[in-house]
């Protein structure tokens, strides 16, 4: 059996030096402890700032230890009755072909109600991501202007639809033309603009965004959040969900200063992270296995297969190589 450990702490994006394949042997199973192989490996952003000696709401990998991620899997050995060999779970596994988990810390997942590889996305960590900081923190209105950014990934598809859902004018930025028709034409997103070819990202912007700004679910930071910020609305809601743009970054970047336009709109801005909605996961994954079954929302997954391209598909998350969800599929 294989693992991927962490060679080296990468500085700035990381590279084949930052991931090292070893050979490991399984140990015998414990009482309440049962064997796994995944069926699917979850890549995601967050996982760059666990790669760091930093603290954060996570405590970082060690160095030549395995890289730990959202896993689903299928019980192939067990000594625990409630998880029975076959039963599909969800974990925080380590990337390996197998492992050997406290069945304690898994859980069942309802492969008859969707895929199991959507317990990694639209009904997983991603879904409730968009489903909390656009919902509970943005507060979206009928006939607001919505703006997402990332809005091509895991997390700001999902939140385009549900703020269409909630009667919105939803505009998005994405990295690619193919990505852009994608939201406007299969997932209702209004308008979509290409940040990497636009000519003039702020008038295009202003463009698309004819009334101003109300909501902006920021997924990425950077120059596109600086454009954003300059046509936000009186008592606009600023959900800062993630800022990929910067997560590579080795110095601290000075940005246009947009505190006094926070001020004199009346601004709302705020973080979070997603296990801060912890205690009210269960009706958010009703709501949406509801919406997904009623066909009121749809989801796209890039996958990738076989566990040797697990560092490969991680680093595409930098360059937008996915539309939807990035996974890697045993
Ligand atoms: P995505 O599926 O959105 O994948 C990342 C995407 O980011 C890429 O596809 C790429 O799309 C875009 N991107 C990469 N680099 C840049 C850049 N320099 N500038 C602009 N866009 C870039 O990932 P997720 O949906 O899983 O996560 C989205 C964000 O939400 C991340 O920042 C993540 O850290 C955060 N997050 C936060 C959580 C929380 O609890 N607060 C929980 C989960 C995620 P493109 O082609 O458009 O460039």
């Amino acid at each position: 059996t294989q693992q991927i450990v962490l060679a080296s702490r990468p500085q700035g994006l990381p590279t084949s030096d930052t991931f090292r394949f070893e050979e490991m042997e399984l140990p015998p199973l414990s009482d309440g402890e049962v064997l796994v192989e995944p069926l699917y490996w979850s890549v995601d952003p967050y996982m760059r700032g666990r790669m760091n000696d930093a603290k954060s709401y996570t405590p970082p990998f060690k160095v030549d230890a395995p890289i730990v991620g959202g896993v689903v899997a299928k019980v192939m050995e067990s000594k625990s009755e409630k998880y029975p060999v076959g039963t599909p779970v969800l974990g925080m596994l380590p990337w390996a072909q197998k492992a050997v988990a406290k069945a304690s810390t898994l859980q069942k997942i309802d492969t008859d109600a969707a895929p199991a590889s959507y317990y990694l996305g639209i009904l997983g960590m991603p879904g409730l991501t968009a489903y909390f900081g656009l919902l509970d923190i943005g507060q979206p209105q009928a006939g607001e202007t919505v703006v997402v950014s990332g809005a091509a990934g895991a997390v700001g598809m999902v939140v385009g639809q549900i703020a269409k859902l909630k009667g919105c004018r939803v505009v998005g930025l994405a990295g690619s033309d193919e990505k852009a028709k994608v939201l406007t034409e299969e997932l209702g997103y209004d308008e979509v603009i290409n940040y990497k070819t636009t000519q003039n990202l702020r008038a295009d912007l202003k463009k698309a965004c004819p009334d101003g700004v109300d909501v902006y679910f920021d997924n990425v930071g950077g120059e596109i959040t600086d454009a954003v910020i300059t046509l936000i609305n009186h008592q606009a809601r600023l959900v800062i969900c993630g800022q990929i743009s910067l997560y590579n970054d080795t110095q601290p970047t000075q940005g246009p200063r947009f505190l006094p336009k926070i001020l004199t709109t009346s601004s709302l801005i705020k973080g979070f992270i997603v296990r801060d909605f912890e205690d009210e996961n269960p009706r958010a994954i009703q709501e949406l296995t509801t919406w997904v079954k009623e066909g009121k929302l749809h989801f796209k997954e890039t996958i990738v297969e076989g566990f040797d391209q697990l560092p490969h598909a991680f680093l595409g998350l930098f360059s937008g190589k996915n539309q939807g969800k990035m996974l890697v599929k045993a």
